[in-house]
């Protein structure tokens, strides 16, 4: 994969429509992926976060923003388009209702999780919304909601517990989720509930 380096971080250099195709086929292909957007902070974050950069060193990284666009422009990369973590939300969650994907939607509040939840299935009806839990959970409690979100082998996983702590949870239970497609997506529940 093509990516462009900014402080270390390997942005793939695909636009917006791209990035939707590339993930799609991965999905179609039953290839597991951790999708990063990173925007500046994460950037900064994974600076000093040594586990943190791990993971995104193995994730597929889009530039999340227009600051990384413009940093990207300074430095002469072809990054040329932002690629949004709610806008990839959306673009997944339309495959998904036409395709009859199965989507679990872990993180925020109990209220906006469900309200959340609520609102994706009215919109993208044939999207099958398998399961849905708060982001405010015990260490004791971890072993079940992996357990649950296996169970349904969702093609989509969407972990809203912000960043960095949705990223590493998903990496440290990565092989036993059974999800095609994991992303963070920070505060993204909470628009969407409105
Ligand atoms: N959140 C959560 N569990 C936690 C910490 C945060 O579910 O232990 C949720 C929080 O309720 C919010 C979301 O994570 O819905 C994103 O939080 P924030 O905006 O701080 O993250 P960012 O967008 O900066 O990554």
């Amino acid at each position: 994969m093509k990516v462009a380096r900014i402080l270390g971080i390997p942005f793939s250099i695909r636009g917006f429509h791209e990035t939707v195709e590339e993930l799609v086929d991965r999905i179609e292909r039953g290839e597991q992926t951790h999708v990063v957007t990173a925007n500046p902070e994460i950037v900064m974050i994974a600076q000093e976060h040594q586990e943190f950069r791990r993971i995104v060193e193995q994730a597929y990284v889009v530039p999340d923003g227009i600051g990384i666009v413009y940093a990207a422009k300074w430095l002469g990369l072809p990054i040329y388009e932002r690629v949004t973590g709610i806008e990839l939300l959306e673009a997944l969650m339309q495959v998904a209702d036409q395709r009859g994907w199965k989507v679990y939607l872990l993180g925020a509040s109990p209220e906006v999780n469900r309200l959340a939840a609520e609102r994706l299935a009215e919109r993208y009806a044939g999207a099958k919304i398998v399961g849905h839990r708060d982001g405010y959970f015990s260490q004791d409690e971890e072993a079940a909601i992996v357990q649950e979100i296996a169970e349904h082998k969702p093609e989509l996983l969407f972990a809203a517990l912000g960043a960095p702590k949705q990223d590493l949870w998903m990496d440290r239970y990565a092989a036993n989720l059974q999800v095609s497609l994991m992303m963070g997506v920070g505060g993204s529940f909470d628009v969407i509930a409105g």
